[in-house]
């Protein structure tokens, strides 16, 4: 496993591979993010994972000083995973002095995360961009648990023809439903018992449908229900949206992505399924 601290020490290791499998991480690594790793080797042959806290992604007042790292047991878990190559950048390399060109994904940035986050889509997709053209990977791999993101990045993939395919990988989650999330680790004992709620709010959902329900409105407030019965989540949002689009639907009458962003405390939690309506 090589490990390129610079620009130019990871485009000199790149050059020893063909075929390449990307995954883009800011670290506190675990069973998701390997997870994008080990299909990255399996699929390509040769993988590449970056562990970047990219600070352009963060709003002022976000966690971006406190947001967990552990370098020497995120180097360990990939070189298990027989990684071939770790970039692992300083924010100077790759914000120089007098950085200012940006990629902005417009309309698919401006709502959900986007609404709660503003500009955070902007930092998401500008880093994106120029990690893919230092690394040129075959294939660039996702994960589903930030369904919003994926969605961006294949805009700005395929509106600025970035030569490469993204491959999105279904969420890791723990035995009780809650997604695997580096920021899992902020929650205390209690939050973490409550989190689950979530996933069972999409789940609840998911069986409403399944069941016949096609009225936006009233699944909506199944799931806002749900967690604003559990005493420690703060409801951020709810959604059922426009699996492409991201736009609210009235009835679910084509594939639809349920999404939810909750507060326990001081951390934010994210999580979403895809509904299929034609399929239940
Ligand atoms: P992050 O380090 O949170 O920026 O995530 C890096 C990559 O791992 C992104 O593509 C995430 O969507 C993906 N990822 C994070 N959590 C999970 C998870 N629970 N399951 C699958 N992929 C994940």
């Amino acid at each position: 496993m090589q490990i390129c601290r610079t620009v130019a020490e990871l485009r000199a290791a790149r050059a020893r591979f063909g075929a390449l499998g990307f995954a883009p991480t800011m670290g506190y690594l675990h069973e998701g993010h390997l997870g994008l790793a080990r299909r990255a080797k399996a699929e390509c042959g040769a993988s590449l994972v970056s562990i970047f806290v990219n600070p352009t992604q963060f709003s002022a007042g976000e966690d971006l000083e406190r947001y967990p790292r552990d370098e020497t047991r995120d180097l360990a878990l990939l070189a298990e995973e027989k990684t071939d190559l770790v970039f692992l950048p300083h924010v100077s390399d790759i914000y120089p002095e007098g950085f200012s060109s940006t990629v902005d994904p417009g309309p698919l940035a401006h709502v959900l995360e986007g609404a709660s986050r503003p500009g955070h889509f902007v930092g998401v997709a500008t880093v994106v961009a120029k990690l893919l053209n230092m690394a040129q990977p075959t294939k660039a791999y996702f994960g589903q648990k930030d369904a919003q993101q994926c969605l961006v990045i294949r805009r700005v993939a395929r509106d600025l023809d970035l030569p490469v395919e993204i491959v999105i990988q279904p969420t890791a989650r723990d035995g009780d439903g809650l997604a695997l999330s580096s920021r899992n680790a902020y929650l205390s004992k209690a939050e973490r018992a409550a989190a689950p709620v979530l996933f069972r709010a999409l789940q609840a959902v998911q069986a409403r449908v399944v069941e016949g329900e096609r009225d936006a409105d009233r699944l909506r407030q199944m799931m806002q229900a749900m967690i604003m019965a559990e005493p420690l989540a703060e409801l951020d949002y709810v959604s059922l949206a426009d699996a492409e689009t991201l736009s609210e639907l009235a009835r679910l009458d084509r594939p639809a992505l349920a999404s939810v962003a909750v507060r326990f405390g001081a951390t934010r939690l994210i999580d979403n399924l895809v509904l299929q309506p034609s399929a239940a």
